[in-house]
This record gives C-alpha cells, sequence and structure tokens, in this order.
C-alpha cells in the first residue's frame, strides 16, 4: 500500500463517506438508514456522511435482496467507487435474500454480485446496529492498513454479474414455465 493509500485509509477512518443502494428491499432497511441520519442517532456526529454518488464513497451498503435486473447497476456502482471500498449487506435479505429468497428473479445475496466485508442480521436491522457495522467495516479498515492491503484475509472476488434472466433449467426447477 503507497503513502497516499495509507494516508487516505487513515483519513476515512476519521470520516467514512457512504452511499446506499437499495437493491430491491422492501424499504424498511432504507428507513432504518435514514433514522441513523436523523437527530436521535445522528451519525454526522461521529464523522459519518451519506453521500449521493458512488465516486465520493468509501462505503457502500447494500440494502434488499439483489434482483436480477439491479445486479448489472449495483456492480456498476461497485466499480465507480474508489479504493479501497468496503461494502456492508445489511439485513436477512443481503445476506441470504431473506422473505425473497428462492424466488425466480432475485439472487442468492449481495456477495453474488459485490464482494461483502459485513452483514446485518436483521429484517430489518436498527440504527445502533447500523452504526456497529459501519464501526465494524472501520476496524477491518484499520486491520487492512496493518497490513498493508486486504490480501491478509480471504475475500471472495467478484465474479462475473449473474444473468438478467435465469437459465431455462432454472426456471423449470422453481416452476416456471
Ligand atoms: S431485510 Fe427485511 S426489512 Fe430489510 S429489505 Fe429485507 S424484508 Fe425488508
Amino acid at each position: 500500500m503507497s503513502l497516499s493509500q495509507r494516508l487516505a485509509t487513515w483519513a476515512r477512518q476519521k470520516s467514512p463517506w457512504v452511499t446506499i443502494f437499495n437493491s430491491g428491499a422492501c424499504n424498511a432497511c432504507d428507513i432504518e438508514i435514514i433514522a441513523c441520519l436523523t437527530p436521535r442517532f445522528d451519525v454526522e456526529r461521529f464523522g459519518i456522511l451519506a453521500k449521493g454518488s458512488p465516486r465520493h464513497a468509501d462505503l457502500l451498503i447494500v440494502t434488499g435482496p439483489v434482483t436480477r435486473k439491479q445486479a448489472p447497476r449495483l456492480r456498476r456502482i461497485w466499480e465507480q467507487m474508489p479504493e479501497p471500498k468496503y461494502v456492508i449487506a445489511m439485513g436477512a435479505c443481503g445476506s441470504r435474500g431473506g422473505v425473497f429468497q428462492g424466488l425466480y428473479h432475485v439472487l442468492n445475496s449481495v456477495e453474488d454480485v459485490v464482494p461483502v466485508d459485513v452483514y446485518v442480521a436483521g429484517c430489518p436491522p436498527r440504527p445502533d446496529e447500523i452504526i456497529n457495522a459501519v464501526v465494524e467495516t472501520l476496524r477491518i479498515a484499520g486491520e487492512d492498513l496493518k497490513h498493508g492491503g486486504r490480501e491478509w484475509r480471504t475475500k471472495k472476488p467478484a465474479g462475473p454479474v449473474p444473468p438478467t434472466r435465469p437459465a431455462p433449467a432454472e426456471q423449470k426447477a422453481e416452476g416456471g414455465t
């Protein structure tokens, strides 16, 4: 890791910029994120800032299961983020599809599209759990800094984006015609 990358990671730990992507959530997870921004939880007091553009973000929070249509968009947003970047998969849906698991139009998890660093359990997770996930991500970023990169931990590389439609054999297995 170069000196400038080390400096950027140190600065990010002090004030991570976060962007949020709804990949097919029921919106309850998103409402909990909004609660984090309100005066009751007020994440800005910790230096956590919500950003509209992935090009300015250090951390991507993905809510919901990933629908096949959203998968290429999620990948594109992740690719637009500068390195070092981190991903939080939020809620039961982000982890394993949650209540949408097994439907023909959703993938198994966020991990199928982008590499995930931290999972947050719950349906939806509470704002304090979301804050805890951001803190955990910053701890991992600190460990990466100490190890000179993220190679010290096994992290699934981003594979090809799954197809927009399931394969015909998959559709039959799921009861399609
Ligand atoms: S985890 Fe629960 S609250 Fe969040 S998107 Fe899925 S169903 Fe909605």
